[in-house]
């Protein structure tokens, strides 16, 4: 039998994002568009993972996180 390999700190050493979401909510899913839960990683990356259609999404990058942020306090107002 095969030992698994631990594979942790494989994305360690990417630029960090400073600016922690404020509060996350809930995004419209980009594959369905039904509003779903943003989670985010330890990495302080934003994702959300569908439960609709099953899509998962990451954002990485800060472009991707800017436009989540505008998406998030952009309802309703
Ligand atoms: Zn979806």
């Amino acid at each position: 039998m095969t030992k698994d390999k631990a594979k942790d700190s494989s994305l360690e050493n990417d630029t960090e994002l400073k600016p922690a979401l404020p509060e996350l909510g809930t995004v419209p899913c980009p594959v369905c568009k039904r509003r779903v839960t943003v989670f985010v990683t330890k990495t302080k990356r934003p994702w959300i993972n569908c439960g609709f259609c099953s899509a998962r999404i990451f954002y990485n990058g800060s472009r991707a996180i800017r436009r989540l942020q505008r998406q998030l306090k952009g309802t309703n107002k």
